[in-house]
C-alpha cells in the first residue's frame, strides 16, 4: 500500500506516525514544502520573545526520527503541485507520485490584507527566525490584531520591547463576550496602554528597514511590524482536485474522509464539526490537528474511529493571566436560537488564607437541555486547569447539575473548597430551579 502525505507538520506527521506503526509494511510518504517538519508553532511566540534562542527547541525531533526510526520516507524542500485524483497521482513539478491513499494537511496561510504586504507574519519557522533576527535591532514593534496570536504576542513581546497593539474591535480577543472581554482589556491595559482599539492601518510604508504606519489616529514609526490578522485554509489543491470544500475548508466526514474515499483531510486545512452546534467550521489548534492526523491513522484502510468534532478549546498567556475559553458564547447562543443562561463568577483561586489571584470564569447554559455549552475563563494560577476540566465537561455534554456534584479534588493551595468551578454550576442550578 502507498500512502502518500502532503504536508509535514502537526497534523501530517501525527498520520505518517500512526499510519506507519498501525502497518509497518506500508509505504509510508511525506512531501513537505519547507526545509522543516514536526516543529512546535505554538512554541515560536516564546523564541522570539527570548525565552530561548535556539530555533532548533523547537523542533518536536530530528528528521532522522521519521525517516530512520519511523521508517517513514520525508522530502523536505518539495511542494507538492497537483492532485490528479482520477488517477491517483500527485505532481511536484513534473514529477508524479503514485499512490493509493492520500492525506491532506496542508495547514493555512497568513491572511494579509494589501495594505499590511511588506510586513512580517508568523506561521512558520522560518518566518519565526526571520522576525527574531529583525527583532535583534528592534526597539519599537507595532502588532496589527488582537486575536489569539496577537494579543500572545503583545504580551511576550511587552517584556522586551516597546510594543504598540492595534486592534481593529473594542475588545482584546474578540471572542470572548462582552462582560469578561472588558475585564481582559483593564487586565491588559494596566500592563501595557499601548493600543489602539477600533482601528486599522490605512497605509503601511517602508524605508530603510523602518515602517511607518498610518491609521485614522494618527501615525507612528516602527522597526518591525508584525501582523497576526488570520489564516486561510490551504485548500487549493484539494479544489482543483474536485475536492468538496464547506465554509472554505475541505470537507470531511466523521472518519475524515474528503469526497473521495481514498483521500483524507485533517488539522488546520479541514472542517471540524463544532460539537454545540453541529456546524462545519475552523477549528487551527494544534490538539486538534494532531488527533486528527492520529485518527487518520487509525482509519487508513478501515472506518474504525470516528472524529468526534471539537469545542475550539483555546487558551493562551496574557501578561501571565492564563485566559481562554471553550465552547459557544452568547453571541453563538443567540445565532442558534439557543435558550441560554450565562454565569459570571468573580472568586479565588486559592483558599482566602492563601492570598489567590483573582479568577473570573464564566459559564453558558442551555436552559431546555440544561447542559453547560461554553465557557470563559481569565485566572492566574490554575486558569488552564479549570478551562480544561470545562472543555472535557462539556465535551461529555453534561449538566449544569452533574458539574455541581462532580468529584472534584480539593487542597488549598490549587483552588478553594468552594472552587469558582462550583459556584458557577451551583448559581447556575439556582438560575435554572428559578425558572
Ligand atoms: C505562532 C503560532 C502559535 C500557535 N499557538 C498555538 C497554541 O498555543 N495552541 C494551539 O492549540 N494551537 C496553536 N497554534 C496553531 C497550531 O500550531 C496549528 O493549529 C497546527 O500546527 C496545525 O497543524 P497542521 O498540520 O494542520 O498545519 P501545519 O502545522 O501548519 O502544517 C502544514 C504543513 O503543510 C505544508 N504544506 C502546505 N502546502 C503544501 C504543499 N502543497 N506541498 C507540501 N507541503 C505543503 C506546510 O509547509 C506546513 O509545514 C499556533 C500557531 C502559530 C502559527
Amino acid at each position: 500500500m502507498e500512502v502518500i502525505v502532503i504536508g509535514g507538520g502537526a497534523a501530517g506527521m501525527s498520520a505518517a506516525s500512526k499510519i506507519k506503526r498501525e502497518n509497518p509494511d506500508y509505504n509510508v510518504t511525506v512531501f513537505e514544502k519547507s526545509n522543516f517538519v514536526s516543529y512546535a508553532e505554538c512554541g515560536m511566540p516564546y523564541y522570539l520573545a527570548g525565552y530561548f534562542d535556539d530555533f532548533t527547541r523547537l523542533l518536536h525531533y530530528p528528521i532522522t526520527e521519521f525517516t530512520e526510526k519511523r521508517k517513514i520516507r520525508v522530502f523536505i524542500n518539495t511542494k507538492i503541485d497537483r492532485i490528479d485524483a482520477v488517477n491517483k497521482r500527485v505532481f511536484s513539478g513534473t514529477v508524479a507520485y503514485s499512490y493509493d491513499k492520500l492525506v491532506i494537511t496542508t495547514g493555512a496561510s497568513p491572511k494579509i490584507p494589501d495594505v499590511l504586504k511588506d510586513t512580517y507574519s508568523l506561521r512558520s519557522m522560518n518566518e519565526a527566525i526571520n522576525i527574531k533576527k529583525k527583532l535583534e535591532n528592534s526597539h519599537d514593534v507595532t502588532l496589527i490584531g488582537a486575536g489569539v496570536l496577537g494579543t500572545e504576542l503583545f504580551s511576550l513581546l511587552s517584556e522586551r520591547y516597546n510594543v504598540r497593539l492595534i486592534s481593529k474591535h473594542e475588545f482584546i480577543l474578540p471572542y470572548l463576550d462582552e462582560d469578561i472581554g472588558n475585564i481582559l482589556k483593564e487586565i491588559v491595559l494596566a500592563n501595557n496602554k499601548n493600543i489602539e482599539f477600533n482601528s486599522v492601518p490605512v497605509e503601511v510604508t517602508k524605508n530603510n528597514n523602518k515602517f511607518t504606519v498610518k491609521t485614522e489616529y494618527g501615525t507612528h514609526d516602527a522597526d518591525i511590524v508584525i501582523s497576526s490578522t488570520g489564516i486561510i485554509p490551504d485548500v487549493s489543491l484539494a479544489e482543483e482536485a474536485g475536492l468538496k470544500t464547506v465554509n472554505g475548508l475541505i470537507s470531511t466526514d466523521d472518519y475524515l474522509h474528503t469526497s473521495d474515499y481514498d483521500i483524507f483531510a485533517g488539522g488546520d486545512t479541514a472542517a471540524v464539526k463544532n460539537i454545540i452546534t453541529g456546524e462545519r467550521q475552523h477549528f487551527p489548534l494544534a490538539q486538534i490537528a494532531n488527533k486528527m492526523g492520529r485518527t487518520i491513522g487509525i482509519n487508513i484502510n478501515r472506518d474504525t474511529r470516528k472524529f468526534p468534532g471539537a469545542l475550539g478549546t483555546t487558551i493562551i498567556n496574557v501578561f501571565g493571566w492564563q485566559v481562554g475559553y471553550t465552547g459557544i458564547n452568547e453571541r453563538t447562543a443567540a445565532k442558534y436560537n439557543i435558550n441560554a443562561e450565562k454565569i459570571l463568577v468573580h472568586g479565588k483561586s486559592r483558599s482566602a488564607y492563601l492570598n489567590g489571584s483573582d479568577v473570573y470564569i464564566k459559564i453558558i447554559i442551555n436552559k431546555n437541555t440544561e447542559k453547560i455549552i461554553g465557557a470563559q475563563i481569565i485566572d492566574k494560577d490554575n486558569g488552564a486547569w479549570r478551562l480544561n476540566t470545562l472543555a472535557a465537561a462539556i465535551t461529555s455534554g453534561i449538566s449544569v447539575s452533574d458539574m455541581f456534584y462532580a468529584d472534584l479534588g480539593y487542597e488549598p493551595e490549587y483552588g478553594p473548597v468552594w472552587d469558582p468551578i462550583i459556584i458557577a454550576s451551583s448559581l447556575g442550578i439556582d438560575k435554572l430551579d428559578a425558572k
